[in-house]
């Protein structure tokens, strides 16, 4: 094992789920593990905060209990197997969430956010450990995916779920400059694929309730921006309606709004379920695209649009771990834009 040659401590504090308490509970005593010949130790330096784990905590997303949450991570190679040949200690790098096993019939097509053995183990921070931490212990090294010279790590955390995820979706939608998409929501998600989707050429749409964000959403480059999408506006108006909220309002919202052939992406999780008019969408062959997080060759790809400067995820405040209770509640009452980044 080549390591640090800073000492790497026995023991790390974290956050770990419980789902009796219906919150993040902070542990004090929890192990650093040693990587085995195949594994890698990453020295988390940042972490971010999605409202992914306010569903966990809060609305039944059940993922099991008893784990490390935050799945929007970066970090450093601290101590690395012998048998992992494509990095070295320092490098800098992101963690592919969906950790994909590399060999199931999905990762075998490179839809590795998709992994079957993922889906029954969990994801980082969803299911089993992720960047609430000090150290997180990697057995798959090909889901460590190293940070470009000019990203800084602090953006870097975000990229992973922030960006990745639009990104993902609106690969799907093959955009392009004649493409007028409708967008419902510009949080940290929102804010990233609204700069996705201009530069995709784009024309977009922005339905929004909060006034700062929708400050945001023009400040970014949105063509409209909206409280409650105008009576002027035909219905059947947009190509493809994202919905970054997902619950039956804002869904309605998208089914009345998306032409006739056009899709429907509910991104957002906000309802475990949600009810869409057969007769309507039947008629006009509207589409419903499920769509989860993003692949790893996404992930390298975000990394370079941000590199660019294509896109800026949108960062509101840098904190110490230890704050992340104070920012879970804030996160809740929707009292800041974009994402929460954490210091372990
Ligand atoms: P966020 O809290 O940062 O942003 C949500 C935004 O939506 C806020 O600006 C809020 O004001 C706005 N909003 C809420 N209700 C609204 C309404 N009725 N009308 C208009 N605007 C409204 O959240 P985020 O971290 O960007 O996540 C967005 C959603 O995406 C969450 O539901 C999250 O769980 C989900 N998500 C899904 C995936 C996936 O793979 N499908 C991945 C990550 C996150
Ligand atoms: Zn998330
Ligand atoms: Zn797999």
């Amino acid at each position: 094992i080549r390591a640090m040659s800073t000492v790497i401590p026995k023991v790390q504090y974290g956050f770990k789920l419980d789902n009796k308490l219906k919150k993040l509970v902070l542990h004090e005593d929890l192990p650093v593990p040693t990587p085995g010949p195949t594994d890698v130790l990453v020295k988390l330096t940042h972490v971010s905060l999605c409202h992914s784990d306010l569903h966990v905590l809060y609305d039944n997303l059940e993922i099991g209990d008893d784990f490390v949450m935050g799945h929007e991570i970066s970090g450093e190679v601290a101590a690395i197997g012998d048998k992992v040949t494509h990095l070295d200690v320092g490098q800098k790098v992101v963690a592919s969430g969906p950790d994909g096993c590399g060999s199931c019939a999905h990762c075998r097509t490179g839809a590795d956010n998709d992994c079957i053995d993922s889906l029954v183990h969990g994801w980082f921070g969803l299911g089993k450990d992720g960047g609430y931490q000090q150290y997180l212990l990697v057995n798959r090294p090909q889901n460590l995916i190293k940070v470009p010279e000019g990203v800084p790590m602090e953006v870097a955390s975000p990229i992973t779920d922030a960006v990745l995820t639009p990104y993902h979706a609106l690969k799907a939608l093959n955009l392009n400059p004649a493409s007028n998409i409708l967008f419902v929501g510009c949080g940290g998600l929102g804010s990233s694929g609204l700069q996705i989707a201009k530069a995709f050429g784009a024309t977009v749409t922005v339905v929004e309730k909060k006034d700062k964000a929708r400050e945001l959403a023009k400040a970014l480059g949105a063509d409209f921006v909206y409280e409650t999408l105008p009576e002027l506006i035909p219905v059947q108006s947009f190509d493809h309606c994202v919905d970054f909220v997902s619950v039956q309002k804002t869904f309605d919202i998208c089914q009345k709004y998306v032409r006739s052939k056009g899709t429907v992406v509910p991104v957002g999780l906000g309802a475990a379920e949600l009810k869409f008019n057969l007769s309507d969408l039947a008629l006009r062959e509207v589409r419903i695209l499920g769509t989860f997080w993003g692949t790893s060759q996404d992930l390298v790809e975000c990394l370079e649009l941000v590199r660019k400067g294509l896109v800026k995820p949108q960062i509101y405040t840098i904190q110490p771990l230890k704050k992340l209770p104070e920012f879970v509640e804030k996160l809740r009452n929707n009292e800041y834009e974009g994402r929460a980044v954490f210091t372990p």
